[in-house]
């Protein structure tokens, strides 16, 4: 779909995949003005293809367009042209246990200009592609580097935005964080390098002498929807759960005197993922044994169960194409 000042969206289309042709001056080159989402498509045993709360992701990426001065989409319009784009071909989706079709929307700043100023023209495309398990470790527990030195995103910024500019401010840590074999960065806030944030692309839970603790939103933190989910799914079954300002000196204490239980991050990617190891400086923390916790393993079976059709879906997330 295509954006021209004056015109608004419009010439909505299905083409093969293929190259696109951009001017070297498109703004999106230069000054990042560009924002995504990531959602996936489930084929469930009785055959139906579904979708997981996807009204969410649109909502989210007209928020991020919003703080990226990008016009907004019509959202309703945008799930449609989803929904036809996966039914093209049924075979895209395939069927072995835990995998999906990935779907990538976003938006990019056409206009051919040098200067510091929101583009004229942009073009909303959506791209998809078979995948498995995000992690080599599957569901297994996975080892996170806790980062002291380079900061992703702080108040007033773009982090509560899916914007590449926060992805590109992390790969430095990225970077230094798999090379010492660890899996994700987890980031605490660009202030005072004590309150947790979030991993690098999921948000991150702590199960503390019974209550399941997550940050609570502050505009540097990405709203995700699994991340909300789960939370839901949390009340839903009788199990305490905060969402509040959390130390990584909180999360010591607790490692310390044997009340931090389990730990997790969520995300469309890295569903419920385990984390059997948090590195804070030169100290290795090691979580519930390096084993998948009673909570995880709950919240995993519940949100596979709802995007694979395999149990009720109490909350209505479940969207079938
Ligand atoms: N935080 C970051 C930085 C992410 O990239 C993602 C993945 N979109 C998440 C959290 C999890 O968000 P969601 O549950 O909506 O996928």
């Amino acid at each position: 779909v295509d954006y021209t000042e004056g015109q608004g969206w419009h010439d909505a289309r299905i083409i093969p995949y293929q190259p696109l042709t951009l001017d070297p001056s498109a703004m999106v080159f230069h000054y990042g003005q560009t924002v995504f989402e990531g959602m996936k498509a489930y084929k469930t045993a009785a055959g139906d293809i579904t979708l997981f709360r996807p009204e969410r992701n649109f909502a989210r990426l007209n928020a991020s367009n919003a703080r990226l001065c990008i016009p907004a989409m019509d959202e309703a319009l945008a799930l449609q042209a989803l929904k036809e784009l996966v039914k093209l071909d049924e075979s895209w989706i395939p069927t072995a246990e835990n995998t999906s079709l990935y779907i990538r929307p976003f938006i990019i700043a056409t206009e051919p200009y040098l200067g510091v100023s929101p583009s004229k023209n942009y073009q909303f495309i959506i791209i998809m592609s078979p995948v498995g398990s995000y992690y080599a470790e599957g569901i297994n527990p996975v080892k996170i580097l806790v980062e002291k030195q380079y900061v992703r995103a702080v108040a007033g910024g773009t982090g509560e935005a899916k914007t590449g500019g926060n992805y590109a401010s992390s790969l430095k840590a990225q970077e230094l964080a798999s090379q010492q074999g660890y899996a994700q960065t987890l980031w605490l806030d660009g202030r005072e390098n004590e309150y947790i944030e979030e991993v690098g692309s999921m948000n991150i839970f702590f199960k503390i002498n019974g209550t399941v603790i997550t940050p609570a939103l502050n505009g540097s933190i990405l709203p995700g929807i699994t991340r909300d989910s789960m939370i839901q799914v949390l009340q839903h079954k009788g199990i305490p759960v905060e969402e509040r300002r959390i130390s990584i000196t909180e999360i010591i204490e607790a490692h310390q005197n044997g009340t931090l239980e389990e730990s997790f991050g969520t995300g469309t990617a890295a569903v419920i993922s385990p984390i059997g190891e948090l590195k804070f400086g030169d100290h290795q923390y090691v979580i519930n044994n390096g084993q998948i916790g009673e909570v995880s393993q709950l919240l995993y079976d519940t949100l596979t169960g709802i995007q694979y059709g395999k149990i009720d879906d109490p909350f209505g997330w479940r969207v079938i194409v």
